[in-house]
This record gives C-alpha cells, structure tokens and sequence, in this order.
C-alpha cells in the first residue's frame, strides 16, 4: 500500500492533523494507498499559497511565453510517464487500461493546446467616438478553486488547470476522493518542471471537509467545478453570498436518436458506444436511446445480441472492454437503478451484478426496452451501464422526447438525410451534438451544457475564457480642460 502525501506550496505534505482516507482498487475492493484527509486548515494553507502566488506576481507576473513552455514541459512529462499513469488510473477507477491510455494522451494534449492558447490571449481596441484611446484588456482572474469527479480522473484535472495556469491563475485543485491517484503522480514533476511554489496546489480531502471549505473561502476569486447537479446547486448557492465566479459542468440524460435510414450497423455500434463506454460512467452518456419505430423491434435485438458479448475483467488486461464502477457507493446506486427498471420497462440484458467475480463492483451491461420518457429510469442521471431504449414516430416526436429532459449537455443524431439532420440538430437543446457519431470529445472544440447541465463551457479558445477577467481602459487624447463646470 502506497502512502501519499498532497501538494501544497511547493512541498508534499501530510494533513495538519494527520489525518488520511483509503483509496481502492475497485476490482479486488483493496486498499491500495492512504491519502491526506484535508480538513479547513489544510485548504487555508493551499488558498493563501495560491494567493502569494498570484499578487506577488510569482506566476501571472511570468511571460505567457513562459508559462506556455512550462505546459509544454508538463505534457511532455505526461507523454514519458504515460504507461504507468495509465495504469494507475486503471487501476484507481477501474476503467479499462486501453481506455485509460487515451484518457492519458489526451490530458497532454490539453497541456500542449493551452500552452499554445497562453501566447494567444488577446486585449481589444474599442471604436469609441471620441478622441481617445479605449482598450479591452484580459488578465487573470486571480485564485481558482477547482473540484473534479472521478470518472476521468487526470483528465479532468487537465481540463482545468491547462487554461487556469494558461492564464496566469493560480490554482488550488481538489480531485475526488475516490481517485486522487494520478494527479498526485503527476504532481511530483511541478517543481522539477519549474512551477513557482503555490502556482498549483492539490488538496485531497472529502467533499464535505476540503470542498466546501475550499469553495467557502474568501480569498478563492473563481470556482470551476465538475460534478453532480446537487453538489453544484450547493456550490452556486455559497458562492452567491460573495458574487464568486462560477463555472459548473454537471450532468446529464443524452438522447442518441437513431432514425430508421440511419447505417443500421453502424447506429447499433453507436448506441452501445454512447453508452457503455467508461462503464457508463460518463457524463454525456447516451443513455437514452432514441429509435424509430419501422427498425426499433430489429435495432433493440441486434443492439442486445452485441452488448451481451461485452467483455467484462479486469482493469489491467487489455482485452477488457468494461471494468468495474468505481466505487462500492455507485456500485449500490446503479444497482437500485437496475431494480427500477424492472419496474419501468421491460428488461432484455443484464439487469444486476456480473457473474464471475466473486469480488470486485462489477455490473452487468444493462438495456431496458419500451421505456416511457417519464420513467425515472429515463429522467435521472444512472452515470452507470444502464440504457432505457424509447421509440419514437417521427422527426417532431424524436426532437420533443429529446428535449423533454431537465438536461442539455449532449444529443448525437443518426440519419443519412442531410435536411433532417440538420433540422434536428438545431432544434435539441443541447451543449454538444455529434451527427452519426457520440462521445468523440476534442480539447480545440468547447465543452459544457444547456439547462441544469451547467454553466460556461470548458475547453477550446473559450475555455480559457473563463479563467480571464475583461478590464476596459480609458485613454483620453484630448489635452484641453473638460470645462464643463
Ligand atoms: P459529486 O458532486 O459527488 O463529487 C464531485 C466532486 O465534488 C468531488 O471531488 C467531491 O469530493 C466534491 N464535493 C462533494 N461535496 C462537496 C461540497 N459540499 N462542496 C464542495 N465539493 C464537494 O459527483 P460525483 O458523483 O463524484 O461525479 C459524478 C458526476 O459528475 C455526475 O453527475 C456527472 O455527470 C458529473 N460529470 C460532469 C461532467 C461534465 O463535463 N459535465 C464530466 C464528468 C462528470
């Protein structure tokens, strides 16, 4: 078992009351490492490091130059370590090492796109009407607090620190307290890299004792934060006392609408895919799939005749195609859900826990036919491999059953004909839509919700947006007295 300590000001260090937490292998439900529990104090000491660091000018007074190669640097250090870092992700959150893999290459992409975004953040000449100069400048926001979940564990924190540190933030993240793992690997390249003491700070704690702190703090400018929609009201109703800035990306209840001259195989790839990936685990899951009546009947066996070949193993081997959830919790919840279903649907795969492993949060791929939109099952978020299969009449029936959801994070629509693509993507309510694909996901293209999905997007140019306040300046050329009094 391996002991951790959390990154704060430049150092490793324990809680102030030594205090840890056990992390799990949720494939053989062992511990595997004991991690800082931070409570009030700890968070205090990584805000006020984030803060000397941000008005000394240690990090935003940097060159973007810099702080662009500093990134880069980081990406490169992802890059050599990637084949352990992807096994300790595997291994921490159970997904599969393959998909681990990419999670891993995609995390130094981001590094690497807002290394390149730091050079690029532009001010603005304003066309006043006067004989003056007006300016728009960007600069950092200050001290972000950043809280993230554990589906993709350092993803997720590439997501936010890239842009924040981009900008010329200083940060102070906390990952989730399933899986804090990776983050703390990568952790012990910051200084050799050359990141200033307090620039980056990770604090390790439970949600109640080191995030509510830490979103509660008064010295915290903006808070960014991945997660469930009740973790997030909570989080937007304390930051209101202060008018703190806030980004959310919640969750959601993403239809993949299949219409009948969609490629069948293809649409029966996609379905599975959209849902099934990441044990479901997943925040823009499919996991309400929409098919249309003439190839419902056909869709929902070919669809229940390929899931069922799934693989389910271990984490570690690369043939596993889904691992376990990742937690004895989620394991409960998606559970429960299974049960629901069997009430709200008519059950034809899975439907409990996975046969074969006599330990471990393994769950069975699971597929509920006939469902009515308004089941539970169809509206609550499963964030497992659960799917409720509903079918629909035509383009107007698809487009409102879609939409009939408190979610808008994502849609995928399947079609070959162009003019209903087109009119549909357009009228779902949705932040992300693929069109004959789901869940391919790209730093350069921006990320986030509609509705209770959240607010603000991540990623892309406008990613970094929200780590930048906007300063207008006002230069008068114009020498003479005002004389107005
Ligand atoms: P969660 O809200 O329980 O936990 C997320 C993080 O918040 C963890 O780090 C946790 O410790 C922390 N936290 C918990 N209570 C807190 C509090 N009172 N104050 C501050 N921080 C607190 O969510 P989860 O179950 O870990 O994650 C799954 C959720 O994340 C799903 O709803 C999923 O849709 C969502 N998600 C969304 C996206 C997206 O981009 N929209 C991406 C991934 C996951």
């Amino acid at each position: 078992m391996e002991r951790y300590a959390m990154f704060i000001d430049g150092e490793f260090v324990p809680a102030h009351d030594a205090s840890v937490f056990p992390v799990y292998d949720p494939s053989t439900e062992e511990i595997i490492a004991e991690v800082p529990a931070a409570g009030s104090a700890d968070v205090d000491r990584a805000v006020r490091a984030a803060r000397s660091a941000f008005d000394s000018g240690a990090w935003p007074g940097t060159t973007a130059q810099e702080r662009g190669r500093l990134l880069f640097r980081l990406a490169d250090s992802i890059r050599q370590h990637a084949a352990s870092l992807a096994q300790l992700e595997a291994r921490n959150s159970g997904k599969p090492v393959v998909e681990a893999e990419f999670d891993i290459a995609d995390t130094a992409t981001c590094f690497e796109y807002y290394g390149g975004l730091a050079t690029k953040i532009l001010g603005q000449v304003n066309p006043v009407p006067d004989d003056a100069l007006s300016l728009s400048l960007s600069e950092p926001i200050g001290v972000v607090a950043q809280i993230i979940p554990w589906n993709y564990p350092l993803l997720m924190a590439a997501w936010k620190l890239a842009p924040a540190l981009a900008a010329g933030c200083t940060c102070v993240l906390k990952p989730a307290e399933q899986t804090p793992l990776t983050i703390l690997e990568l952790a012990r390249s910051f200084n050799e890299i050359g990141f200033p003491p307090g620039a980056i700070n990770i604090v390790t704690g439970l949600g109640a004792d080191a995030g509510a702190p830490l979103v509660a703090h008064p010295e915290v400018d903006k808070i960014s934060f991945t997660g469930s929609n009740a973790t997030g009201k909570g989080i937007l109703k304390v930051a209101a006392d202060s008018i703190r800035r806030v980004t959310l990306e919640l969750g959601g209840k993403s239809p993949n609408i299949f219409f009948a001259d969609a490629d069948f195989e293809a649409a029966v790839d996609g379905a599975l895919f959209g849902v099934f990936i990441n044990q479901g685990e997943v925040c823009s899951a499919g996991s309400r799939i929409l098919v249309q009546r003439p190839i419902y009947s056909k869709f929902v066996e070919a669809m229940t005749a390929k899931a069922a070949t799934i693989r389910l193993g271990p984490p570690l081997s690369r043939d596993t195609k889904m691992g376990p959830l990742v937690s004895r919790r989620q394991f409960e919840r998606v559970r429960a859900y299974q049960e629901l279903g069997k009430q709200e649907g008519k059950l034809v795969l899975g439907g409990g826990r996975a046969s074969g492993f006599d330990r471990g949060f393994y769950i069975e791929p699971t597929i509920f036919a006939d469902v009515s939109n308004s089941a539970r099952i169809a509206q609550e978020e499963i964030f497992g491999p659960v799917a409720a299969v509903i079918p629909f009449d035509d383009e107007e029936d698809a487009v409102h059953i879609a939409n009939d959801t408190p979610f808008g994070l994502a849609a995928a629509v399947w079609s070959r004909d162009i003019y209903r693509v087109f009119r549909v993507l357009k009228k779902i309510r949705a932040g992300v839509i693929w069109v004959n694909h789901m869940q391919p996901t790209y730093v350069e293209a921006p990320w986030g919700g509609y509705k209770q999905s959240g607010i603000g997007r991540e990623l892309g140019p406008r990613g970094i947006e929200q780590y930048l306040e906007t300063k207008q300046v006002h230069i008068n050329l114009n020498e003479k007295p005002l004389g107005w009094y």
